[in-house]
């Protein structure tokens, strides 16, 4: 088999860190992103290589453009040819109105969630399209039901993020298509992981499960397994496409 190099940027933790231990039980060699948390990114790398996986811990906050070039550059250097990037790193913040939202919020958001999505994706197909002599790859990104949900009156902002989420997944697809590189999206519903933490609520999963056809939250590993299908040469005719991991919501 040939060997594949994988780029998962907020790896370090929920989904990411759930998507980098399937990966490197695939026998993906890994790089872990994570921006502020080298402790749980530590952590992560030492129990992969503990089941006999290879994995890095690359720290960059994807919304600073020299970051993300430096991060991609180190991949090469410690595990050669990235074959397969996974976009996701994302954000949000507390919970509130459209009529309480202020314009630095707007740009922390966008630039984690969508402008780093962007540079990271350049920075991949400068590596796989074969219009650069790549040999082709993989990229898919995370976004999120709140895409089509809106998420009214807890951050409208992050799903508006998510939606440029899409419509990027779509465009750069067709772009690099006929290149050898896929693009798809993953857009999980309600997952236990930190992030509901950083909207203020770290029990929404709890609280909304109700609405979810399947009356449960997710489980990281379940939105895992998804990315990992996108990845791999059984979703060898899928792009430009998402899969959504939502309990049927
Ligand atoms: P999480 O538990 O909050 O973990 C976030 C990860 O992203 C951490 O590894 C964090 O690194 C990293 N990160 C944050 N900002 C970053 C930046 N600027 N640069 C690099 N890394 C950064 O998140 P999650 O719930 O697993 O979500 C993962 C993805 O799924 C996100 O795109 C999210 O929008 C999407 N999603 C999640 C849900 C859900 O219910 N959980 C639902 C729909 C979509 P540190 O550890 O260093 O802080």
């Amino acid at each position: 088999m040939d060997k594949r190099v994988m780029l998962i940027t907020g790896g370090s933790r929920g989904i990411g860190a759930a998507t980098a231990r399937l990966a490197a039980a695939r026998g993906y060699a890994v790089a872990v992103n994570y921006v502020h948390n080298r402790q749980a990114a530590d952590n992560l790398i030492a129990s992969i290589r503990a089941d006999g996986g290879k994995a890095i811990a690359v720290q960059a906050d994807v919304a600073v453009e020299s970051d993300v070039v430096r991060m991609f550059v180190e991949v090469d250097q410690h595990l050669g040819t990235l074959t397969a990037l996974v976009n996701n790193a994302g954000i949000l913040e507390r919970q509130a109105r459209v009529d309480e939202l202020d314009a630095a919020r707007l740009a922390r958001i966008f630039a984690t969630n969508v402008t780093g999505c962007f540079i990271c994706a350049r920075e991949a197909v400068r590596r796989m399209s074969t219009r650069h002599g790549g040999s082709g790859g993989v990229i898919v990104n995370l976004s999120s039901i709140a895409a089509r949900l809106g998420a009214p009156a807890e951050y409208v902002d992050y799903a508006a993020s998510k939606g440029a989420v899409d419509t990027m997944t779509i465009g750069l697809a067709k772009e690099v298509a006929a290149e050898g590189v896929r693009v798809n999206g993953v857009r999980p519903g309600v997952i236990y992981t930190e992030i509901h933490a950083s909207g203020g609520e770290p029990g929404r999963v709890d609280r909304v499960k109700d609405a979810v056809p399947m009356k449960r939250g997710g489980e990281a590993e379940e939105v895992a397994q998804a990315i990992l299908w996108l990845l791999s040469d059984e979703a060898s005719y899928v792009t430009g496409t998402f899969v959504d991991v939502t309990g049927g919501r």
